[in-house]
């Protein structure tokens, strides 16, 4: 690169677009220096903005090296992780990672979770919202730079685009220049390939939710039922939509969370900034060099648009806080490597706060301040909903006992004198054993207790068999002779304990009188 041939390279977006993709406030720096009528406003903003094909260039840096590792391993996880066995015993399966319909179950490792225990799922979410904000805190968008399934997908589609279509200016002039058989010939292997990854994303989704070598195979004999083809025909038109076509709109006009993270910030959030102070008045090489000799005022940026060529989503930073900006650093290292042929230090594009530039220009330290409320907030919450739900896994009892009273009738009396209410009781055996339970009833001086179909009720108690993993559900019958006081309402107590450990559970409803 020539940095005073560059000088007046527009943004590597295509032109048939008309308005601005996102709309930025020009830095007070800027508006003092490169663009006044751009940074006074002058610009008419029209209500709709057609999209501008970016054409992002390749870049090699840092945080592109960090951003290729996280691609590989969460893309990694995510393709490769149902086919990732795990023992369970006889009669679980192994898939470690499993969410299973069929018996209302989700596996994960070791741990498995029942429709019961649904509870785990809140605390996951209030984890990764808190996990979220605390990103934000810390280093802004990170999320969305760095981690964000759109963001990822988008960087894959990105890379198979430059192979089959070439870097920024080949595929540029290409485009510019009309359908060629040679542009047809690259466009055609380009969308193939982007629709096999498409169809493989599809695929490993469906993965998690059946026993995955069996699900391939079905798959590929035409034998698997036709919701996973329904699902796999649906991920895949929205990988390709979203990460092929959409890209930076996604993060512009549908994503909720720019908005959300706007409100979340603080002055102290890291986020990628253009350090006006040490760029500007931006100005060529030769003309700074010149500027420089004569005492007069030069910034280091060369106003070579690098930083704009590599932004996926069009940005240019030197404007300021952008909410097209994803906060990936691409423009950080695409500025490190214009800072080094021409012997300037690096970061003129960096991590940093708008709060240290004013200090830096009132002759003042950079202030960093990661430890403050809001971060030890959100870390707070996050170790004690993990705490919390730790405890409750590893205490957590391996039986569970449920009891629904009958709504209509509430009671009935029987030819005998009986009073007798009906109970839907549910047994649980997280275990993977058969177990035998003694069922028994307390709250009333004399009870008769009935389990419908069984024949080992005893009066007061029952014993019930549960398959291992299972769950029984069972009608009961409890009636008494006790003449109760009207309108009676007499809380009831149902117990299992398991006749080989002694393990228990309860649960408590009302027995109702007239
Ligand atoms: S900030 Fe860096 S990459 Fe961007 S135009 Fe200035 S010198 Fe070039
Ligand atoms: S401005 Fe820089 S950090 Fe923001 S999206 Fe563009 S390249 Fe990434």
């Amino acid at each position: 690169m020539n940095a005073d041939e560059t000088l007046e390279r527009p943004p590597a977006v295509d032109d048939a677009g008309t308005g601005p993709a996102f709309i930025a406030l020009p830095h007070p720096a800027v508006a003092a220096s490169a663009r006044p009528a751009e940074a006074a406003g002058a610009r008419q903003v029209p209500l709709y903005a057609p999209r501008r094909k970016i054409y992002p260039q390749s870049v090699h840096g840092t945080f592109r090296r960090i951003k290729w590792a996280i691609l590989v391993v969460t893309l990694g996880i995510y393709y490769l992780l149902p086919f990732v066995r795990w023992d369970r015993g006889p009669n679980a399966p192994d898939q470690a990672v499993l969410i299973d319909f069929s018996t209302r179950r989700f596996y994960f490792f070791f741990i498995e979770i029942w429709p019961q225990e649904v509870y785990y799922l809140t605390g996951l979410l209030i984890i990764a919202a808190m996990a979220l904000f605390l990103m934000n805190a810390v280093a802004g968008r990170v999320w969305c730079g760095y981690l964000c399934p759109q963001t990822v997908w988008t960087d894959l589609f990105q890379m198979i685009e430059r192979w089959t279509e070439g870097d920024q200016r080949a595929h540029l002039q290409r485009d510019r220049h009309g359908w060629t058989l040679e542009r047809a010939a690259r466009a055609v292997a380009k969308h193939s390939i982007w629709l096999m990854v498409a169809w493989w994303t599809g695929g490993a989704w469906v993965l998690y939710f059946a026993d995955a070598p069996t699900l391939v195979r079905e798959l590929a004999t035409f034998q698997a039922p036709i919701v996973a083809y329904a699902w796999i025909g649906i991920l895949t038109f929205t990988t390709y939509s979203l990460a092929g076509h959409m890209r930076e709109q996604v993060c512009q006009y549908m994503c909720p969370w720019p908005r959300i993270q706007a409100a979340l910030t603080d002055e102290y959030a890291l986020n990628v900034t253009y350090r006006y102070d040490r760029g500007e008045p931006r100005c060529s090489v030769k003309k700074s060099a010149a500027l420089r000799a004569s005492a007069q005022p030069a910034g280091d940026c060369i106003d070579c648009y690098q930083c704009v060529y590599v932004c996926p989503t069009g940005v240019d930073i030197r404007n300021g806080a952008n909410l097209g900006c994803i906060q990936c650093g691409l423009c950080i290292d695409a500025c490190d490597g214009v800072m080094a042929k021409i012997g300037r230090p690096a970061r003129l594009i960096a991590y940093d706060t708008d709060l240290n530039i004013r200090r830096r220009q009132e002759g003042k330290p950079a202030l960093h301040r990661i430890i403050r409320l809001r971060t030890v907030f959100y870390a707070a919450i996050i170790c004690a909903v993990a705490a919390i739900m730790l405890y409750t896994l590893t205490t957590r009892s391996s039986e569970g006992l449920s009891v629904i009273h009958d709504r209509n009738p509430m009671f009935v009396r029987l030819s005998d004198g009986e009073l007798r209410n009906a109970y839907t009781l549910r047994i649980l055996n997280k275990s993977l054993e058969m177990r035998s339970f003694v069922l028994t009833v307390d709250g009333l001086a004399d009870i008769d207790l009935k389990v419908v179909g069984d024949t080992t009720t005893t009066g007061r108690s029952a014993l019930i068999a549960v398959g291992p993993d299972q769950t029984r559900e069972l009608r009961a019958l409890v009636g008494t002779y006790s003449s109760l006081p009207p309108e009676a309402s007499i809380p009831l107590t149902f117990r299992i304990s398991d006749t080989k450990t002694g393990q228990r559970a309860s649960a408590v409803d009302h027995f109702r009188g007239p």
